[in-house]
């Protein structure tokens, strides 16, 4: 059992929240949330590393579905259970790297992008966020990267010279992402995507997040979320 330390909400059916503690985790990892003491619903539910230090870990979730919105009601100091670090996350890069994040996809690309800004091998980090109605987080997102662009109620994909980058992380609607590996021209550009399948156990039990590749089905939890942009045989 962790403590919460705050779970704001942050837009109408988006929140903010930190947990105390010393967690594990790297760039594109996961941990399943179970925050409600019913035994329905059993499983916990998959959120992406928004932050991490040593005192604490984030997570940005959207309200959609039961456990959601159970989430949602947790106060400070109430308590919730987290399992993980789970799934494979982003490889290293260097050079020139865009994140690009659809809607909720963004969680995924915060502590990535802290992570890559200081790394020596890494020349620019730029991030291009695209949301349907309003822009959240953009001042944390302005600090961590080297140019932020945002795009609302469009295609975020539209406004990414995909081939100018030797790396390429991205993460949201599939659609987007599927849009973004067509672009591809230049052998140098690598594209990692992450993948939101919907989840059960989140360890590789349930097989309920299998998810077709070029080398065949995978699991989203074990295998991935993230995997090479051109593996993925989109539907
Ligand atoms: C690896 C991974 C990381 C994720 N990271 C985040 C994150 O950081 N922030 C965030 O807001 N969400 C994230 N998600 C999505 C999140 O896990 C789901 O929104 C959540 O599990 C829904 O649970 P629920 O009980 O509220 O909804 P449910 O009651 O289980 O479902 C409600 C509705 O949401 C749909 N749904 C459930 N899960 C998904 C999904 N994965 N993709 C699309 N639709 C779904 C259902 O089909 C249903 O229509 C992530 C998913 C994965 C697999």
């Amino acid at each position: 059992m962790a403590k919460i330390i705050l779970n704001d909400q942050i837009d109408s059916d988006i929140y903010y929240l930190k947990i105390a503690g010393k967690y594990k985790g790297s760039v594109g990892q996961f941990y399943m949330l179970r925050g409600w003491n019913s035994y329905h619903p059993v499983l916990g539910r998959p959120f992406s590393i928004f932050d991490l230090d040593n005192k604490s870990i984030s997570f940005i979730y959207k309200t959609v579905g039961e456990g959601s919105n159970l989430l949602s009601k947790l106060k400070e100091n109430d308590n919730i259970e987290l399992f993980g670090p789970y799934g494979r996350g982003f490889p290293q890069a260097k050079g020139k790297v865009a994140l690009i994040g659809g809607g909720m996809g963004l969680a995924s690309l915060y502590f990535t992008a802290r992570e890559l800004k200081v790394q020596s091998s890494i020349e620019m980090v730029h991030i291009y966020l695209g949301f349907k109605e309003r822009a959240i987080l953009v001042d944390l997102f302005e600090k961590v990267s080297h140019k932020l662009i945002i795009d609302i109620g469009g295609f975020i994909s539209q406004k990414v010279n995909i081939n100018s980058y030797d790396y390429i992380f991205a993460c949201g609607p599939e659609d987007m992402m599927k849009a973004i590996v067509r672009q591809k021209r230049s052998e140098k550009t690598k594209i990692f995507i992450s993948l939101e399948r919907r989840m059960g156990c989140g360890l590789g039990a349930c097989l309920s997040c299998s998810c077709k590749t070029r080398e065949g089905n995978k699991l989203t939890c074990k295998d991935g979320p993230v995997f090479p942009g051109e593996d993925i045989c989109f539907e």
